[in-house]
């Protein structure tokens, strides 16, 4: 079935993704295109002070602050992606902080969706039964990452989208795993990646010719090692998995590069809201 794959395998990782390297996108044929990229930054722009880590993020004027920043995809000229109605409610399955076969970060983006889906597919009933727990990871773990999402639950009722959680993975288009450390995602500074969320995108008009394929979240229980990181970390990550893909450039905002505050802000409601009110021609699926 891959080669009905028609998509973007896209990927974000929280905070901390400024690696040094270049946003990668490598095309791929496989009957269909399919395109990879990894969303990173640049480390020309990191002044690095007593080791830490400096990302500049923009200053806003006060008016900035409540208006929408681009959620755009970057690899495809800033087009917009989201789930489709007929995609809701969007379901979520947190397991039980199971690790995913450790591959150097780099290789995340263009194996993950893939990887997950032929799991599930060979073993529907128990897919993941070959995976072990990450160290660190307990059962208040995901209490902490469902309450990060939950910070997405107030758009509902504005009828933008819905979400829940299931215990099913096989019905799952997001699907949570964890990891102590990503392989080879530390920068010369001495950081690490606290999350990555790997996607794959479709034109609305070739649905017809693809199978669905889940979104992938991976949360690292030892970046994110108190409750109030894990928790924000998610809410991070999950607004990438609804479909901001760039990330803000507003320090004030849980969706910048290198986050530091926990919560959406003004501008991040704003932006969920403007990419829902838009028809798109890119979707997950
Ligand atoms: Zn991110």
């Amino acid at each position: 079935m891959n080669q009905q794959v028609l998509g973007q395998s896209l990927a974000q990782s929280l905070g901390n993704e400024n690696f040094g390297k270049k946003s990668r996108f490598s095309y791929r044929l496989a009957q269909n295109l399919s395109n990879t990229l990894m969303n990173g930054g640049s480390l020309e722009e990191l002044q690095p002070v007593n080791g830490l880590h400096l990302t500049p993020g923009l200053n806003r004027s006060a008016k900035a602050a409540i208006e929408p920043y681009n959620p755009g995809e970057p690899m495809i000229n800033m087009k917009l992606v989201r789930w489709l109605k007929n995609s809701m409610p969007i379901a979520i399955w947190i397991s039980p902080g199971l690790m995913l076969p450790s591959v150097p970060f780099d290789e995340i983006p263009n194996t993950r969706c893939d990887l997950v889906y032929q799991m599930i597919k060979t073993n529907p009933k128990n897919p993941f039964a070959t995976l072990s727990q990450a160290p660190n990871w307990t059962e208040s773990t995901n209490e902490q990452v469902a309450n990060g999402i939950e910070q997405w639950r107030e758009f509902e009722k504005e009828g933008l989208f819905q979400f829940g959680f299931t215990d099913n993975p096989a019905d799952a288009q997001v699907l949570i795993f964890f990891t102590d450390i990503f392989k080879d995602a530390s920068g010369p500074g001495g950081v690490a990646a606290g999350g990555i969320t790997t996607a794959k995108i479709f034109p609305q008009d070739k649905l017809h010719l693809v199978h669905k394929m889940p979104v992938i979240i991976e949360l690292s229980t030892v970046v994110n090692c108190e409750p109030e990181k894990m928790q924000a970390s998610s809410a991070h990550e999950f607004g990438h998995a609804l479909g901001i893909k760039a990330h803000s450039p507003y320090r004030e905002d849980l969706m910048y590069v290198d986050r530091v505050v926990n919560n959406l802000s003004p501008a991040d409601k704003a932006t969920i809201r403007y990419l829902y009110h838009t028809n798109t021609d890119y979707v997950m699926y």
